[in-house]
This record gives C-alpha cells, structure tokens and sequence, in this order.
C-alpha cells in the first residue's frame, strides 16, 4: 500500500515517528496543505518563516530524489484528493491538540473514512502528548509545578532517526508553488528549516551554562532563540531533553522546566479549548476595561512613550521575535496600564510573531492579565521604567530597537528636553495613576 505523510507543524525528517510510520506502510507522498484559514490572519513574518520553513524541507526532500508536494485549499478537500490520487490507504499525521487543528483533523478523518482510507495520528509537538498527565484524581493539573513534577516522571520516548531508506511519490495534479513572499522592508527572519535548528541548538547547549543567570537580560543574546524552531516543528522537544539530560548544570535544569511551561500550556488549551479566547478565570471577563483607540495604535507600533516597551514592540516589527521579559513587560502595560483586553495584544503578537503559538500566546496573555492558570497576581503591576533599568541596566537594548534613544544620557527616563530634540513620544499614560485605576477596577472583581 501506498501512504500520505501530511506535514503541518513538524517540517522536519528526524525524530519523526509519524513519517517513520508512513515509510513502513510503503511509497509515501510527503504533502503539505497551505490552508487559507491559517495561511490569512498570518502576518508578513510569520508567511515568510512558513515559506523557508517549507523549502527547506523540500530541499532535504530532494536529497532524497524526492520533493514537498503543495496543495492550496480546505485541507478537508485537498488531503481526500492527494491520497485518492496516488492510491492511499493511510494518511499519517503528528496529532495536533490545538482548538483548530484538532477540528480539522476530525473532519478530514471522516471525510477519508468515507473512501476507506484511515488517518493515523502518531506523536505530538511534545514529549509528552496533551491530556496524558493528570492529577490523582484524573483531572488536568491548573498549578505549573506539580505539573512539571507529574510530567517529568510520565517520562517520553527516546528521540528516532530520520528514515533511512523509503520510496516516495509526488503529485501530479494541482500543485502550488512553495510560497516565497517578499519581507517588508526592515523585517529581518532568522534562518528557517531542520538543519539550521539543530544549529542553533547545538551553538546554544554550548552556552547553555550561563542560562540561568543571563535569561532574564533582552540586552544580551543568552535565551536559546529555540521557540521558532519548536513552533514549526523543525526540531523536537524530544530532541532537546535528551541532549539536557547528558548535561548536568543549573541552566540545564532551568531550561528544562521552560520546555515543560510549553508543554503545561499546550495541556490546559487541550483541557480548556474556549481559553484560547475566553478569560480562563471567568470574574475577569466582568473587569472594566477600555475600547481600543488611538492608545492601542501607539502600543502596536512603538510609540508609547515608554522606552522598555517601545523598544520591545519595536523589536517584534523588525524580527518577528521579542525577549520573554519583555514580553511580559508590554503585555502587562497593555491590560494594566492601557485597560485593555489581553485579547487584543495576543492577536497583534500572533500577527506578527514566528514563534507565535496559539497555546503558549494565549496563555501567557492570560497570565499576564491575572485571568490564566498559575497567573501573576492582579497586584502585582510592573513598572515598565523600573523593568527596564533592572534588565537592561545600561540600556543597550532600547538604544539599539529605539534609535531616537541611543544619545540620551539615561534611555529608560528620558528628560522633556530629550524626546523634544529626539522626536521620541511623550508618555501616553502617567503609569502611578493607571497603576492605581487598574488596581481600582481589579477591587470591584474580588
Ligand atoms: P528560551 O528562554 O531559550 O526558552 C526555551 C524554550 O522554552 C522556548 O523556546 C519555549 O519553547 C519555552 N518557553 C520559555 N518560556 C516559556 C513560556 N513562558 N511559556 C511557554 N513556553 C516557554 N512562546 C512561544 O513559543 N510562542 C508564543 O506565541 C509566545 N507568546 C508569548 C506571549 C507572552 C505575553 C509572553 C509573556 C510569553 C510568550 N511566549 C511565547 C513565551 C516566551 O516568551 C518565548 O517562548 C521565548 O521568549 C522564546 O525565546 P527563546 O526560545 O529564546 O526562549
């Protein structure tokens, strides 16, 4: 029999063991569906990565004299019609647990079911598949740490090779070009595809010692920038574990339990799928918050007057990546001192993000707003001038993402004077007072 792999957020040939499956089964078509449903609300950066994403993957592909065959369309349709057309019995797929992906592939599974063909889901993006960690009472963990402790003793299989032989086939029919959008101007991707994430990776575990001190620091390049690769499936958190646990130090530790919050998120969205919308914590739904306005616009393009937050925002624009820390810096000036909706940031950083991940987004967001699991206490407001002069003590970071800075004696309180003759905005709110209005309206919820 002939076989479909069905590659959507795993573009990469090791440690694949849904494509292991395929190429056991016989001759395997290697397809990938751009489905206008994801391929639409996606920004210029996140269009561009999925494009080198994709040829990368198809240059390994030819390696092995075979190609990607690309379809356009509802995945439903165009899956049914690429395995009928080279005779399929199976359709194998890593399973995708996101609110989205895991109706499409109910959908498509019956829509193949009809001509007796079967989907086969095998493996995750995860070392350990959503759902599988429960509590003692069978029930999802809400608290992060007995979840990275229940998870950690789940365990997860060791990582596989890529397939060594395999006979493949290709379509014929209503194919599509491999998309390769023009970058605005300014935008700048990382290098897309499997062999440039095992790169990073490696040049990473190299440094991965001084993780733990450094990883909180946006002016300096000490996070391991694996969050694209791990996105796009071009490398596996398996992968990764298993070359930590040959390590022994404290940031290999701490890296680690990071891989697990990605891992803790994607389990709460599979439990709770309407969270990638609706405030996990449903008082906050009944918060005061403002009507977006002019105050949004300012925030998405950098121009709040806030230098930490400008330069993050600003960051995001140009690399389709922003520093945790500052992530969390903007996200929680947006709810608290702006009072908006954490729904309104999330959309704009998965416009624009490549790493941008409806479980890990979502879920930070609503941790920043106080409203998601194991959230950040209401209370707890950050200061956005006080983060930035404890993070980026000397201000390398907002002079390098705020040029109009890089003069100014002190970049994280520049003087009237300075944003005059630098044309860098006035603050756009007096953040003392918004501190106290966000704490306001966080009282009446109690
Ligand atoms: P490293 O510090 O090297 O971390 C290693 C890996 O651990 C990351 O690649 C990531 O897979 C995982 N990780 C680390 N921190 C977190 C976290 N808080 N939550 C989940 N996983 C984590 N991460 C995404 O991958 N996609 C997103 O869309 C995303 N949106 C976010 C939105 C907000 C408001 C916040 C506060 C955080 C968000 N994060 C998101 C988490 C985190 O900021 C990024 O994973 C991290 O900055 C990626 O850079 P890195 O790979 O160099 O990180």
């Amino acid at each position: 029999p002939t076989a479909v792999m069905w590659f959507r957020r795993d573009l990469r040939l090791a440690d694949n063991p849904a494509l292991l499956e395929a190429v056991a089964d016989g001759p395997v078509l290697p397809l990938f569906v751009l489905d206008p449903a994801l391929w639409r609300p996606a920004g210029p950066s996140r269009r561009a990565y999925l494009g080198a994403s994709l040829r990368a993957l198809d240059s390994a592909l030819r390696q092995r004299r075979t190609r990607l065959s690309v379809v356009r369309g509802d995945p439903v349709r165009r899956v049914v019609l690429a395995a009928r057309e080279v005779g399929a019995t199976r359709v194998h797929v890593a399973a995708d647990f996101g609110p989205y992906g895991a109706r499409r592939d109910a959908a498509v599974e019956e829509a193949l079911a009809e001509h007796g063909i079967e989907l086969v889901r095998t493996g995750s993006p995860y070392a350990v598949a959503p759902g599988r960690v429960t509590s003692g009472s069978g029930e999802p963990y809400k608290v992060y740490t007995p979840f990275s402790r229940a998870w950690a003793e789940h365990g997860w299989r060791a990582p596989v090779e890529a397939p060594s032989g395999g006979s493949w086939l290709e379509l014929e029919k209503d194919t599509t070009e491999i998309p390769d959008p023009a970058l605005p101007p300014g935008l700048e991707l990382p290098e897309a595809g499997e062999a440039a994430a095992r790169r990073t990776w490696q040049d990473f575990l190299d440094r991965v010692g001084d993780y733990e001190g450094e990883r909180d620091r946006p002016d300096l390049d000490t996070t391991s920038r694996m969050s694209t690769h791990l996105r796009w499936g071009e490398i596996h958190p398996r992968t990764m574990l298993a070359d930590l646990a040959r390590l022994r130090s404290d940031g290999a530790a701490t890296y680690r339990k990071e891989i697990a919050w990605r891992e803790f998120f994607a389990d709460v969205l599979a439990a709770r799928p309407e969270t990638a919308r609706e405030y996990l914590r449903p008082e906050y739904a009944r918060m005061r918050y403002d009507e977006p306005d002019a105050q949004l616009t300012a925030w998405q393009r950098g121009r709040t007057g806030f230098p930490i937050v400008d330069a993050g925002m600003r960051q995001l624009r140009a690399t389709g990546w922003m520093h945790n820390r500052v992530r969390m810096i903007v996200a929680s000036f947006l709810v608290k001192d702006l009072h908006l909706e954490w729904q309104h940031g999330a959309r704009h950083f998965m416009h624009w993000l490549v790493d941008g991940d409806l479980a890990s987004n979502q879920q930070n967001w609503q941790w920043a707003a106080g409203s998601g699991v194991d959230a950040a206490p209401y209370f707890r407001v950050f200061n956005p001038t006080t983060q930035g002069r404890k993070f980026d003590a000397r201000g390398d970071y907002v002079r390098r993402w705020v040029p109009e800075l890089a003069e100014v004696a002190d970049p994280h309180d520049p003087s009237a004077e300075d944003r005059e003759a630098s044309g860098y905005p006035e603050a756009i709110v007096d953040h003392a007072a918004e501190r106290r209005e966000a704490l306001d309206r966080w009282e009446e919820i109690r």
